[in-house]
């Protein structure tokens, strides 16, 4: 049987509009063959994308921008600055309803991370990338965008800070983290767990972020074109101490420990550090474990050495929050209460 003509043009229901921002990664990745594991990431441009996700015109009214083209590993600040300025300019100029980040899944919870503290809108705002190229037998990024435009399509998804769509689940950016180098099951929310699902572009959602975000954010990236410097230093056994003093040195402003255990690290870097925390450096301590919360004085005397626990932040996202953070000057209780709020 013939469908129906739809003698009614006017009642035809407009589309949301969903603008695709790409910057590269596996999902624009390419390889020499369907099984060949070695491949280049950001090959692929946004509207060939597009064009290989059948279906995806029906959910929204779809169009892309080409932000950069760099496996993420190679994000900078510079890139996601120009991300969240572009997202802010067509969010306000009301030129999208939603909007889709591709984005590489090395760094895409700093970017995450990144955008939902500089973002200035509740609409939707959706990451989502692939942990298979383009080219690969059983490709994950096209269902992984098509889930994407769904939830960025979604009023439901308004006011839920910036979410993270793979392989089914939707992440809020405040809690993911990859946790597998190769599974397309990669990401997880290990301390505050899902938003909701997303299968086949049906949405259910389980609950918003608990920390502050997006519109409700103190930072912003309006004029900034470059950030402090902030070191990550990972904490191990018998770990030299010095390290401190050489990222101070070479002009950090902040460090931050991926501890061991409950934010751990040795004595001798315990020293260091707190050599530098008196000379004003910020001294966060974070933890090298997946999952679980840095809290103050339990093994480390915080109150005494004048160090930040990271609270619910892994390393690579309290160092983004010290970077935006350090753009004014804060007392560290100022700071510690930044990491209990975001
Ligand atoms: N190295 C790639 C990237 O982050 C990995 C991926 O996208 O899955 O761009």
């Amino acid at each position: 049987m013939e469908p129906a003509e739809n003698n009614h043009p006017e009642e035809q229901k407009t589309l949301p509009r969903v603008v695709i921002l790409a910057t590269g990664g596996t999902i624009a990745g390419a390889a020499e063959s369907g099984t060949e594991a070695g491949y280049t990431s950001g090959k692929m441009g946004v509207d060939a994308m597009i064009d290989a996700v059948p279906g995806l015109t029906a959910l929204a009214d779809v169009r892309g921008e080409q932000v950069a083209s760099v496996g993420s590993q190679d994000i900078s600040f510079a890139i996601m600055i120009r991300l969240a300025g572009r997202i802010n300019e067509l969010f306000a100029a009301g030129e999208a309803d939603g909007i889709v980040v591709t984005h590489g899944t090395d760094t895409m919870e700093e970017t995450a991370h990144f955008l939902n503290l500089t973002v200035k809108s509740q609409k939707p705002a959706v990451m989502t990338g692939a942990m298979r190229p383009s080219t690969a037998i059983s490709a994950d990024g096209p269902l992984n965008l098509y889930n994407a435009v769904a939830v960025a399509a979604d009023p439901k998804a308004e006011g839920r800070g910036v979410l993270v769509v793979m392989n089914d689940r939707i992440h809020g950016a405040h809690s993911l983290t990859k946790n597998n180098t190769t599974s397309v099951e990669t990401f997880l929310s290990p301390v505050n767990g899902l938003i909701g699902t997303v299968i086949y572009g049906k949405t259910a959602y389980f609950r918003g972020p608990f920390r502050k975000h997006t519109h409700l954010s103190e930072f912003s990236v309006e004029g900034v074109s470059s950030l402090p410097r902030v070191d990550v230093i990972y904490a191990c056994a018998d770990m030299p101490a010095d390290l401190v003093e050489c990222s101070v040195a070479r002009g950090a402003r902040g460090i931050v420990i991926a501890g061991d255990g409950n934010g751990n690290m040795n004595a001798a870097t315990i020293e260091a550090a707190a050599g530098m925390a008196a000379q004003g450096i910020v001294i966060v301590r974070s933890s090298r474990v997946p999952s679980g919360t840095v809290s103050r004085n339990i093994e480390v005397d915080d109150d005494r050495l004048g160090f930040i626990a990271s609270d619910e932040l892994n390393p690579a996202k309290a160092r983004i929050l010290l970077m935006l953070a350090l753009l004014k000057k804060r007392s560290p209780a100022e700071i510690q209460a930044l990491y209990y709020s975001y």
